[in-house]
């Protein structure tokens, strides 16, 4: 697998995850559940969800640390499940970095490459480089100590691909950082990403995160994967109310079908043709998809009517909380730019909300 002098990491070995019917209990916890998954070849894949869903288990399944009860684990042709952690040609990132505190940075890096047994001058050499791919060059000599939280969280990085794995695993790997570094870093990870085309599976609870990192996700909740799409189609089109909850705000509002079409009140749904799941009953309403209706002004979409009931000014944004006539309440979120905000409602009014057919998502409820 190692490959001294070799142009370093050519995207060809990218290889797909191929996970069927994995089966992981605790005692009588089910920490995964019959687990199909499929990570396509040179995709950065993020594993979703609350804490205790499953996300480390899985994880640590594909890298060879937990044995599942059942099922297989393919990575290519390969079946890996009997093969050791180290026999795998995966690189793993830790929440909690682990590295040598009393190696270098270029010897944290070599040391993978020093187990498989490459000669220190080339190992140092290839440390270097991989310093360089993760924006830290020159600094191989210092100590690991003197390195802030996000030059360690590039160190333990560029250990994991510096003897060019065919796969890359991250375990909430900027979770250490706060929320300006980690942001930076979402964009950087997905950069070099695309710039080595490994395969990647990353795990995080924060969904911003994940919709900004990945090709798709993986939405995992009590140990099986309740949805696996692209960042838009889960945000847009969440399977579940579980979903819908948790990659984002929103309101849900009961709705009434009525022969094909469906009714919010009276208010008949302006949906275009877009696919309903079987026993849809609510109506999911982001607030950022709501658009405040000037004074007699007509809406291609759904109009929403009640009363403000609150209005919060969050700096990026206004939050206008409304009444509805039904009891229910939704929030729009609108830009604080200084025409929004001079147009803006006062306390009471009766205002609409217009709601456009392809940002209607039904969906069923599952939290009962
Ligand atoms: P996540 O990473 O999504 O927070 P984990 O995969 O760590 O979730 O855990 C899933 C479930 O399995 C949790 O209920 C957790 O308590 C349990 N669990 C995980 N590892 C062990 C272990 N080594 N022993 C007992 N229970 C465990
Ligand atoms: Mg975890």
């Amino acid at each position: 697998m190692t490959r001294p002098g070799s142009a370093a990491w050519s995207s060809g070995e990218a290889l797909p995850i191929q996970v069927r019917q994995v089966t992981k209990t605790y005692g009588r916890v089910v920490a995964l559940d019959h687990v199909d998954l499929d990570v396509r070849s040179g995709e950065f894949l993020t594993l979703l969800g609350p804490s205790g869903s499953g996300k480390t288990t899985l994880l640590m399944v594909l890298a060879g640390f937990v044995r599942p009860d059942r099922g297989s684990v393919r990575f290519g042709e390969q079946e890996v499940i009997r093969l050791a952690p180290h026999r795998r040609g995966v690189g793993m990132v830790f929440q909690s970095y682990a590295l040598f505190p009393h190696l270098s940075v270029a010897e944290n890096i070599a040391f993978p490459l020093k187990l498989r047994g490459v000669a220190r001058s080339e190992a140092m050499r290839r440390a270097e480089e991989a310093l360089a791919l993760v924006q830290l060059p020159g600094l191989g000599g210092r100590s690991v100590a003197a390195l802030s939280g996000g030059q360690r969280q590039r160190v333990a990085l560029a250990r994991a691909i510096v003897f060019e794995p065919r796969i890359l695993l991250m375990d909430e790997p900027l979770s250490a950082l706060d929320k300006q570094l980690r942001e930076h870093m979402q964009i950087e990870l997905r950069r070099l990403h695309d710039r080595l085309g490994i395969t990647t599976v990353c795990v995080t609870h924060d969904q911003r995160e994940a919709l900004t990192m990945s090709d798709r996700i993986a939405v995992i909740d009590h140990g099986r994967i309740v949805q696996l799409d692209e960042p838009r189609r889960v945000y847009d089109h969440p399977a579940t109310r579980f979903v819908a909850e948790f990659v984002g705000e929103s309101a849900f509002l009961p709705v009434r079908r009525s022969g094909e079409a469906y009714y919010l009140g009276e208010t008949p749904l302006r949906l275009d043709g877009q696919a309903v799941p079987e026993g849809a009953d609510l109506l999911m309403v982001r607030p950022e998809r709501l658009r405040l209706l000037a004074e007699g002004e007509a809406a291609d979409g759904t109009v929403i009517a009640g009363a403000v009931r609150e209005i919060v000014y969050q700096g990026d944004s206004v939050l206008v909380q409304v009444a509805l006539a039904g009891g229910q309440a939704v929030a729009a979120r609108i830009g604080s730019a200084h025409g929004a905000m001079r147009a803006l409602p006062a306390v009471g009014d009766a205002v609409r909300l217009a709601l456009a057919p392809q940002d209607a998502c039904l969906l069923r409820d599952d939290a009962a």
